[in-house]
């Protein structure tokens, strides 16, 4: 009985996740849950296609207690239980459906209860992995003290040993960050905004530096300084912004995430575009362009994983990127339309600036010229590039090639 029970507030809890606001229906991307996340962006992060194995809960269950299919960093895919401890909050951020005061239904777990709860279900095969979030009552410190614990029982009592993503509450201390590491694979907390200015807007109530990077900071130190502990590896950090609440430039957010990835090893941030919701004091501002999100993942991209320097993005005199072209299109029309690249000298760098070769297919450019020389389209499509992306800025053997029909 108390496992039923249990179920169903899971399902309360899921359904307050994705039916936030009254004219939403669920699933619909963009309502914000607990500390910024976003069912939209929790699903960007995990996948969102509806669980499909065959277990003993019925589908219809399985997908009413928040289990989601899920895209690990790998790219592997798990059956992933989103929940959070408690959609009771006792602050106040201004667009997020489970603040103070707003009138719904709120629903607590016991950190025990949780843990046994998560644990049937993935003893049943219901679901391979956890991530865990809450609402903050009692402060930042012991909020987060109830996910520890929570945690720490589902890995030392029950024997859980597989995927577990951790929220940092904002506020949380150095040794529970250490904590919250030993016992996760991921950690992570919402910056929200670039700068204490944008937060004000969105969450006047919370501190940038001190309740938000702190977290951050602490945990890059500890992956820094301290030996992993005994599963070998630290687990990843990430963070989430709201976008287009605040009237924040995406130079501001992309000068913050490129601050957080080159100092503090996150490895990456998420954009979840705003929607307002109902009964908040943002619910009168309008939707955030989803292009805008769309952009912000590729130019975090470039500057991750492509050698773009933060000043070569094409941000225009507002700081922002063009929402009709990708950004590493619009910087190659620029920079290569007049000055392509060959393919049998360039450098990795060189090759990562073209569109539509990625890092996997400049390392296949890289081995297979010191084998022949690369002169046509169809040697460079097998190598894995997207060859009518990129032709237009490549010299194959000192000859432009038509793209057309490739
Ligand atoms: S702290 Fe703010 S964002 Fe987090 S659950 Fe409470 S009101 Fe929502």
């Amino acid at each position: 009985m108390r496992s039923i029970d249990a179920f169903d507030k899971l399902a309360l809890l899921s359904r307050q996740m994705a039916l936030e606001p009254a004219d939403e229906v669920a699933g619909t991307p963009g309502a914000p849950a607990p500390c910024g996340h976003s069912p939209d962006a929790l699903s960007r992060i995990f996948g969102d296609d509806p669980l499909r194995a065959s277990v003993s809960l019925s589908e219809t269950k399985k997908n009413s207690l928040g289990i989601h299919d899920a895209v690990m960093p790998g790219g592997r895919r798990i059956r992933l239980l989103k929940t959070l401890l408690t959609s009771a909050c006792e602050r106040n951020c201004y667009y997020c459906p489970f603040r103070a005061g707003r009138d719904f239904r709120r629903t607590t777990f016991k950190p025990e209860e949780m843990a046994r709860t998560f644990a049937e279900l993935n003893r049943r095969g219901a679901v391979e992995g956890f991530f865990l979030s809450s609402g903050i009552i009692g402060g930042g410190a012991r909020t987060q003290d109830r996910l520890i614990d929570t945690a720490a029982i589902l890995r030392r009592k029950l024997g859980y040993r597989g995927y577990l993503h951790l929220k940092l509450m904002p506020g949380s201390e150095r040794d529970q960050v250490l904590a919250a590491m030993t016992l996760s694979d991921r950690v992570s907390i919402n910056l929200e905004a670039p700068s204490q200015q944008r937060l004000n807007v969105l969450a006047p109530k919370k501190i940038f530096c001190e309740e938000l990077l702190q977290p951050l900071q602490w945990a890059a130190e500890i992956r820094r300084r301290m030996p992993p502990p005994r599963s070998g590896r630290w687990p990843s950090l990430v963070t989430q912004f709201v976008v287009g609440a605040a009237g924040e430039s995406d130079v501001e957010i992309l000068q913050t995430t490129a601050y957080l990835t080159r100092a503090l090893g996150l490895q990456r941030a998420y954009f979840s575009a705003f929607q307002p919701v109902h009964d908040t004091p943002l619910e009168g501002l309008p939707p955030e362009n989803p292009w805008r999100e769309h952009r912000l993942y590729q130019a975090s991209f470039l500057l991750r994983d492509y050698g773009f320097e933060f000043e070569e993005l094409p941000f225009d005199a507002q700081g922002r990127l063009p929402l009709d072209v990708d950004p590493k299109l619009a910087w190659a029309r620029l920079h290569l339309a007049h000055a392509p690249v060959e393919v049998n000298r360039a450098e990795r760098e060189a090759l990562l600036k073209v569109p539509g070769i990625g890092p996997k297919g400049a390392d296949a450019i890289l081995r297979a010229r010191r084998e022949r020389r690369l002169r046509e389209p169809a040697q460079l499509a097998r190598l894995g590039v997207i060859t009518t992306r990129a032709l237009p800025f490549l010299l194959l053997d000192g000859r432009r090639q038509l793209s057309l029909g490739l």
